[in-house]
C-alpha cells in the first residue's frame, strides 16, 4: 500500500523539492532542461496553496543557480534546504515537510530519457500531475455521491 493523499490534506502542505533530475533534467554543474515540471509546481500552489523548499544537495553558487531558476520560473520558494520553521521543535538538519518529490524517491514515475542531452532517468511530471490531482481522494466528491445515492433511494 502506498499513502494515500485527498484533496483536502493535500492543502497548505510543505513539499521538499529536490531539483536535479526533479525540476530539470538532471545535468550538474549545469542547470538542466525543462522537462515538465514548472506548470505542475504552479498548479499546486494555485489548487493546493502548497510552499515548496528546495532540498538538495547543490551548494554554494550551484545552489544559487537552482533558486535562481525558480524565481526566473515563478516558483516561490519557503526554504532553501531548510524549513524556516522546525528550529522551533528540532536540531536536526533534516528537512521537515509534509511531502517530498525526488528522482530519487521509492516510487516515483520516472522517465528513462534516450537521447543526447541526457541518459539519466528524471521525474515524470504527466504522471506526478496525475498523482496529485486525478488519483487523490476526494471527500466532497464522495460525498456528493453518498447523498445522491441516498436521495435517489429516498425518491428525492
Ligand atoms: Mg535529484
Amino acid at each position: 500500500m502506498t499513502r494515500k493523499f485527498t484533496k483536502e490534506n493535500l492543502q497548505n502542505i510543505v513539499i521538499g523539492l529536490d531539483f536535479d533530475g526533479t525540476c530539470v533534467s538532471h545535468e550538474f554543474p549545469f542547470i538542466g532542461k525543462d522537462i515538465g515540471a514548472v506548470s505542475v509546481l504552479k498548479r499546486l500552489i494555485k489548487e493546493y496553496n502548497v510552499k515548496f523548499i528546495l532540498n538538495t544537495v547543490r551548494d554554494n553558487k550551484y545552489l544559487d543557480e537552482a533558486a535562481k531558476w525558480c524565481k526566473d520560473n515563478d516558483i516561490p520558494l519557503y526554504g532553501l534546504n531548510i524549513n524556516p520553521e522546525q528550529k522551533e521543535f528540532s536540531e536536526s538538519p533534516k528537512v521537515h515537510a509534509d511531502m517530498f518529490i525526488d528522482d530519487l524517491s521509492l516510487g516515483i514515475p520516472v522517465i528513462y530519457p534516450d537521447n543526447d542531452i541526457t541518459k539519466k532517468p528524471h521525474v515524470d511530471w504527466r504522471e506526478v500531475e496525475k498523482l496529485l490531482f486525478d488519483n487523490v481522494q476526494d471527500i466532497n466528491e464522495d460525498l456528493k455521491f453518498i447523498v445522491n445515492m441516498t436521495r435517489r433511494k429516498m425518491g428525492m
